[in-house]
């Protein structure tokens, strides 16, 4: 029975294929039915600050504004974390600071912006962090605090180090694909108990990465990202068909039990049980 409460995790820079065959504990859960698996087309241009708006509004950059990286600005669009504030239900994120630029205030403020608790904000308990190589271990103890001691409906929690190692070593390299198996490991320390809780899990990323160490085009490697999904809403298996990035607000909206805003696409993804 779900509780339509939601952890949404947003891998930096993790690409489909590299997640299929090097994040274990993601396929043990599939292999077990208790997770499905979809191949996920990025928005262009396949960069970080325009997708993460995408991700969160369902809408495409054209429409968000939010064309590059180098758009600092409040979002103008109704994000998830605004959809479910405006439905009762609580939000939190352990997230990059572009995410609270985006959501809670910009320009950030180092000193005043990297811990925002019970806030009258969209994002009502943040945790950001301002540094690329951030450990993920850190990200990941902070987002199990906020579980704990916050118990958001919404939380969403965003890693940076596999986007890190992609740009210093790229993608056809020793150090990506291990940092995409340590990223597994910290999903296979933290999901059980999430799920256990009565969460719903969404794992995807916002962009892949490329053998020259980047993104931004209109490559497989720049745009093909995984979403894997953990809720009885969905049949646990691989389905074969690309999914829309524009897809995973409507689908978080879905999965939170909230409505989505008027400008989402209808969601249509195989696989979904009513
Ligand atoms: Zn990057």
């Amino acid at each position: 029975m779900s509780n339509n409460r939601l952890i949404m995790i947003v891998v930096d820079a993790l690409r489909f294929d590299t997640a299929c065959t090097h994040m274990g504990f993601m396929q043990h859960l599939v292999e077990q039915k208790a997770a499905a698996r979809y191949e996920v087309k990025s928005e262009v241009p396949s960069l970080s600050r325009p997708l993460y708006e995408t991700i969160l509004t369902g809408t495409p950059p054209l429409v968000h504004g939010i064309v590059g990286n180098s758009v600092v600005r409040l979002s103008t669009q109704e994000s998830v974390f605004h959809l479910a504030r405006r439905s009762g239900k609580t939000t939190a994120a352990a997230a990059y600071y572009w995410v609270s630029e985006l959501y809670n205030h910009a320009p950030f403020r180092h000193g005043m912006d990297r811990i925002q608790l019970d806030k009258e904000a969209p994002i009502e308990n943040g945790v950001f962090y301002f540094e690329d190589h951030y450990p993920d271990s850190h990200l990941f103890a902070e987002a199990e605090w906020l579980v704990t001691e916050k118990q958001p409906d919404f939380l969403y929690i965003h890693p940076m180090n596999v986007d890190d190692d992609g740009h210093k070593f790229t993608a056809d390299s020793v150090s990506y694909r291990n940092r995409v198996l340590k990223t597994d490991g910290l999903l296979a320390l933290s999901l059980p108990k999430w799920i256990e809780k009565g969460y719903d899990i969404i794992v995807t990323g916002d962009h892949g990465m490329t053998s020259d160490g980047n993104h931004g085009g209109n490559t497989r490697e720049d745009r093909h990202v995984p979403l894997f999904v953990i809720s009885n809403k969905v049949q646990p298996m691989i389905h074969d068909q690309f999914v829309s990035q524009l897809q995973m607000a409507p689908l978080a909206c879905h999965l939170l039990g909230v409505e989505p805003s008027s400008v989402m696409d209808a969601l249509n993804i195989p696989g979904l049980i009513n």
